[in-house]
């Protein structure tokens, strides 16, 4: 199963970048698998709004493919009972990927957000957790920079598989937290060599670390995230959604603090019902609505109000920042 869904493997003798393999995969794929040809040319037709939230701007993309994602069951009960899609075994048969360190397969998202939208999924049917894979998701941003870009969605923040350990990669800077983060950012502490920057007046609660040593960065997640266990009360993976990228010799990952996955609007009936079901894209900036009511509809104060209502308070950014 695993060499006839492998596209490419790297690291291999070929001296290929990862970057360049992937878009090979994408092209490739678009030849070979009518889904994903269709998902990409769905894309032209995709319309924006930005939204004047006072001292940001947030990007609205009526999509209307990604009802699938945004829709999604997430439920352990609904999870349990379908076939996972991230299973090789389940993968469409003219599906294929690059193998990355023999553990990771770089798949295309038939319904792309971006022209080019990766799913990186473990190869094993393991749960979804990122201080286990946070190694490979500093790996995985340096071996795609500087092309592209590593997200991670919580297990109960956004993962549409919470129960198939996978990533997501997108063009470097299409998710506007990577192109407004200078503005906004405020550097409050170091760790060793690790910067540990909190974003001001961006209406969300968000922690960054940036460094230049690998192991550094590694343990300062690490770090992190114990610190936000016992502030966010919980024994589980903290609701977090998490950017990565590389550049200039240095990661910078961008961690999005998430107090609940969908806001009170989505759990509404009839027309009142707003399908925004926040995930790292969502919450960086750019807000996919499948919806044309809701592309219409949405406004700054709905913006700031589902951020809001999505983001832990500054009052436990400041009590996690204190313990790290
Ligand atoms: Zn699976």
């Amino acid at each position: 199963m695993l060499s006839e869904k492998t596209f490419a493997q790297f690291p291999s003798n070929q001296q290929r970048s990862l970057h360049e393999l992937s878009f090979q995969l994408y092209q490739d794929q678009q030849r070979r698998w009518p889904m994903l040809a269709d998902g990409v040319a769905a894309l032209q037709n995709v319309q924006f709004k930005d939204v004047d939230c006072g001292t940001f701007t947030a990007r609205l993309q009526f999509n209307p493919k990604r009802i699938v994602s945004t829709g999604a069951k997430v439920d352990s009960a609904t999870i349990k009972e379908r076939k996972c899609f991230l299973c090789l075994s389940n993968l469409p048969p003219e599906q294929q990927g690059v193998l990355y360190k023999e553990r990771f397969m770089i798949l295309c998202n038939p319904t792309p957000i971006f022209r080019e939208h990766f799913t990186i999924s473990h190869i094993d049917h393991v749960p979804q957790s990122i201080e286990e894979q946070i190694l490979t998701f500093l790996s995985l941003a340096k071996d795609l920079s500087p092309a592209y870009s590593v997200f991670y969605n919580g297990p109960k923040c956004g993962a549409s598989a919470p129960d198939h350990m996978h990533f997501q990669a997108s063009p470097a800077g299409l998710i506007p937290v990577e192109k407004e983060i200078d503005h906004f950012a405020r550097q409050i502490k170091k760790i060793k060599d690790v910067n540990v920057s909190v974003l001001e007046n961006y209406g969300r609660s968000v922690i960054v670390l940036e460094g230049a040593d690998e192991q550094q960065m590694e343990l300062s997640f690490l770090r992190l995230t114990s610190a936000m266990r016992p502030v966010m009360n919980t024994n589980e993976e903290p609701m977090m959604n998490v950017i990565c990228s590389y550049r200039n010799n240095s990661w910078r990952v961008i961690v999005f603090v998430r107090s609940k996955h969908r806001p009170a609007v989505y759990f509404n009936e009839g027309e009142a019902k707003v399908l925004i079901s926040p995930a790292s894209v969502d919450i960086g900036g750019l807000i996919v609505t499948p919806m044309e009511k809701d592309f219409r509809l949405v406004d700054s104060a709905m913006v700031k109000g589902i951020y809001q209502e999505v983001s832990v308070s500054q009052d436990i950014i400041s009590s996690i920042i204190e313990k790290l």
